[in-house]
C-alpha cells in the first residue's frame, strides 16, 4: 500500500443493479465497506435494502454489477462459498433440532469433528449469553433467545462477514433495545464486518459505524449517524431521518439571506451562501435547532410564535407553533416541560423563538 492510501475495502459493491421484469429495484449501487465495519442499510419499505443484502448473500442474483469480498470476486459464487453468516427477521431455526444442533449446523456441513463441535457450541452459547442451553428446543425459547441462537449459528464458522436482515423487528421494544446493544458489543469484540438491514433509524444510529440511506433503489447518502442526521445530503434524507421543518423561501440579494414573504432571515450554513437572488429554495431545520433561548437582541432570526399544539413526550414536549413572520407556516420545536411550566405556556400563548442561523440548511 502506498503511504496515505486507505486500505482496500473488505466488501465492495460495484454497479449493482437488480431488475424484476421492467421494475428496477436497484439502480446501480456502489459501496465500499472496510474490514470490521458495522454498516446499516436504512430506508423506507420497498427501497431495495433487503434485495441488496440478499444479493450480497447470493440468495438473489444481480442483473448487473460485481461483488468482491476480501479481494475475491464472489459475484457468481453460490451462497455456501461466500464466507458469511446470516440472521433473518423470523428466527429460521430448525424447530426439530436442539439448540446445540441448530448452532452446530454449519459445522456439521464443514466436517468439524465432534469434540471440537461440542466445544465450539459451548463457546458460542456463552458468547450470546445463553450458556448451558444446548439441550433446549426453539419452541422453549423466547423470541429474543431464539435470535441469540440464530446469531450463534451465524457466527459458528467464524465467517468474514455477518449479514443481519431486520434481526430485531419481530421482538418487543425492550428486548430489541437490549439485543441490539449486545449485537454491537459482540461485533466489536469479534471484529466481524457486519451489514444490517433495518427500517428503524434509532436502531441504525445505535449500532452502525456508517449508515447507508437508500431510496427507490439508489443510495442517497452514506455517513456516520451524526453526519446523516446533522448534514443530510438530500431533502429525502433530511425528511426520512428524524423530524424536520421545511419552509419554502427565496434567496435574498446577499449571501445567506433567505426571504419568507417580505421577511428576511439569515442563514450561516454553507448550503445557503451561493444562490442567485430570487431563486426558490427550501429551508430545512430540525426541531432542536429552533430555540427559546438565548435570543440575541436585534437578531433577524427571532420570531414571535404562537403555540398551536403541545404533545407531551415524557422528557420533552413536541410543540407546534405558527408565526406571522413565517407567513403563518407551522414549525415543530422541542421544549422541556420545565420551560413550558416556567414560562406558563399553553395553547394560544406567544413566545419568541430563534431559528439558529448556522443550522438553517437550504436545498435548491
Ligand atoms: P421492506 O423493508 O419492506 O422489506 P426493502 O427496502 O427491503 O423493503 P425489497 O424487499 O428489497 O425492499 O424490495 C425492493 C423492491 O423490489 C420492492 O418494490 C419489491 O416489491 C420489489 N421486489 C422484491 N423482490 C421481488 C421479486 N421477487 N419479484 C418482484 N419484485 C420484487
Amino acid at each position: 500500500m502506498t503511504a496515505g492510501a486507505s486500505p482496500a475495502p473488505y466488501l465492495r459493491l460495484a454497479g449493482i443493479r437488480k431488475d424484476f421484469g421492467s421494475f428496477a429495484a436497484l439502480k446501480g449501487i456502489d459501496l465500499d465497506i472496510a474490514q470490521g465495519e458495522f454498516v446499516c442499510f436504512l430506508g423506507p419499505s420497498g427501497c431495495g435494502k433487503t434485495t441488496l443484502l440478499r444479493i450480497i448473500a447470493g440468495l438473489e442474483v444481480q442483473s448487473a454489477g460485481r461483488i468482491e469480498l476480501a479481494g475475491r470476486d464472489i459475484s457468481r459464487l453460490p451462497p455456501a462459498e461466500r464466507d458469511y453468516g446470516i440472521v433473518f427477521q423470523s428466527y429460521a431455526l430448525f424447530p426439530n433440532l436442539s439448540v446445540a444442533d441448530n448452532v452446530a449446523y454449519g459445522l456439521v456441513n464443514g466436517k468439524v469433528d465432534r469434540q471440537h463441535r461440542v466445544e465450539r457450541v459451548r463457546e458460542l452459547l456463552a458468547l450470546v449469553g445463553l450458556p448451558g442451553s444446548e439441550a433446549r428446543f426453539p419452541a422453549q425459547l423466547s423470541g429474543g433467545q431464539q435470535q441469540r441462537i440464530a446469531l450463534a449459528r451465524a457466527l459458528a464458522t467464524s465467517p468474514g462477514l455477518l449479514l443481519l436482515d431486520e434481526p430485531l423487528s419481530a421482538l418487543d421494544a425492550i428486548v430489541r433495545v437490549k439485543l441490539r446493544g449486545e449485537i454491537r458489543a459482540l461485533q466489536r469484540q469479534l471484529g466481524v464486518t457486519t451489514v444490517m438491514v433495518t427500517h428503524d433509524q434509532e436502531e441504525a444510529f445505535a449500532v452502525a459505524d456508517r449508515v447507508v440511506v437508500m431510496n427507490q433503489g439508489s443510495i442517497e447518502q452514506v455517513g456516520t449517524a451524526t453526519t446523516v442526521y446533522r448534514e443530510p445530503a438530500t431533502p429525502f434524507v433530511a425528511d426520512f431521518v428524524g423530524r424536520i421543518n421545511t419552509l419554502p423561501a427565496t434567496a435574498g440579494a446577499e449571501p445567506g439571506q433567505l426571504k419568507i414573504g417580505e421577511r428576511v432571515f439569515r442563514s450561516e450554513h454553507p448550503s445557503a451562501l451561493a444562490h442567485a437572488a430570487g431563486q426558490d429554495l427550501r429551508i430545512c431545520l430540525r426541531p432542536e435547532d429552533v430555540v427559546a433561548r438565548p435570543l440575541p437582541p436585534g437578531d433577524p432570526n427571532v420570531i414571535e410564535a404562537r403555540v398551536e399544539k403541545i404533545d407531551f413526550m415524557g422528557p420533552y414536549c413536541l410543540v407546534r407553533v405558527s408565526s406571522g413572520a413565517l407567513g403563518e407556516q407551522a414549525l415543530t420545536v422541542y421544549l422541556s416541560l420545565h420551560f413550558l411550566t416556567e414560562a406558563r405556556l399553553e395553547v394560544g400563548s406567544f413566545l419568541p423563538l430563534r431559528l439558529l442561523p448556522e443550522r438553517m440548511r437550504v436545498y435548491a
